[in-house]
C-alpha cells in the first residue's frame, strides 16, 4: 500500500500560540492602520526612501523572527517523520516556523513569502534577514542590495505585489493529488489560497478544517474542528498517521 499524500493549508491560527499575531486577516493591524499598510505596499515601499527606512525599523521588531514553533507545527514535522504518509505543507505564513520544527524546507511551500530572509527588487538574489538587519543595526537606515545596489526589501509578497506563480501551480498540484487536506487556522477567506481547500475536494480529498471561526468551506468539508489547534491538530495527525501505515 503507498502512503497516503496528507496536505496542510495553513493560516495565522497555526502561529497564534507562538506569540505571532495576525497581521493580514481581515481584522489585522495592516488592515486597520492604512499607515502602517503603506509600509508593506509595494508602491509605497518602492517609491519612498522613508517608508523603507521605517519599514527596517518594524522588522527589527518583528517577533516572528524570534519565535519558536509550537506543539502544532512539531505535530506536523512528526507526521512526516514518521513516514505513515507523505506530508506537504502549503502556507500563508511567513514565519518559517513549519520549517523550525523540523519539516524539509522542499516539502513546505510559502504562498506570502518569509520574513527570514530578503531579496533584492533588481536582480532577485536572496540574503538572510538577520545579516541585512545587522547592516541596519550597523548604521545603514535603507542597505542596498550588495550585489547591484538595487533596493533590497523582505521576501515577503507584499500588498500589489503577485503571488510566485511557481508556488502556487505547486501547491495546485498538491491540492489536487492529495488524499487529505487539511485547512488549519486560515479563515479560507483569501483566494487563490482559499481555493485550494475546493480544488481537493473536488479531487477527491477528505476535507478537514481545523479553524475557530466558521470558513465559506465548512459546508463541504467532511469534517470540521473547533477545538484549539494546539491540542486538536497534534490529535488529529496522530489518528491520520494511525490509518496510514501500512498493514
Ligand atoms: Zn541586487
Amino acid at each position: 500500500m503507498s502512503k497516503p499524500l496528507v496536505a496542510l493549508l495553513t493560516g495565522a491560527g497555526i502561529s497564534t500560540d507562538s506569540g505571532i499575531p495576525d497581521y493580514r486577516g481581515p481584522n489585522g493591524v495592516w488592515r486597520r492602520d492604512p499607515e502602517a499598510e503603506k509600509l508593506v505596499t509595494y508602491e509605497y515601499y518602492m517609491g519612498d526612501p522613508d517608508i523603507r527606512r521605517r519599514s527596517w525599523q518594524l522588522r527589527r521588531k518583528n517577533g516572528a523572527l524570534t519565535a519558536g514553533p509550537n506543539a502544532a507545527h512539531r505535530a506536523v514535522a512528526e507526521l512526516e517523520r514518521s513516514g505513515a504518509a507523505a506530508v506537504r505543507v502549503i502556507t500563508q505564513n511567513v514565519d518559517g516556523l513549519h520549517q523550525l520544527a523540523g519539516m524539509p524546507a522542499r516539502k513546505v511551500l510559502e504562498l506570502h513569502g518569509t520574513v527570514r530572509e530578503v531579496v533584492c527588487t533588481d536582480c532577485s538574489v536572496r540574503g538572510s534577514m538577520a545579516d541585512a538587519l545587522a547592516r541596519v543595526e550597523a548604521g545603514e537606515p535603507d542597505p542596498p542590495c550588495e550585489v547591484c545596489g538595487g533596493i533590497l526589501k523582505s521576501a515577503t509578497v507584499m500588498f500589489g505585489e503577485p503571488l510566485d506563480p511557481v508556488v502556487l501551480s505547486e501547491a495546485l498540484a498538491i491540492a489536487k493529488a492529495c488524499s487529505v487536506f487539511l485547512a488549519v487556522g486560515t479563515s479560507l477567506q483569501v483566494q487563490p489560497a482559499a481555493g485550494l481547500a475546493g480544488v481537493a475536494a473536488d479531487h477527491g480529498a477528505r476535507l478537514v478544517i481545523v479553524n475557530a471561526e466558521p470558513t465559506p468551506y465548512d459546508e463541504i468539508a467532511d469534517e470540521v474542528v473547533r477545538e484549539p489547534i494546539g491540542t486538536a491538530l497534534p490529535a488529529l495527525l496522530r489518528r491520520i498517521g494511525a490509518e496510514g501505515e501500512p498493514r
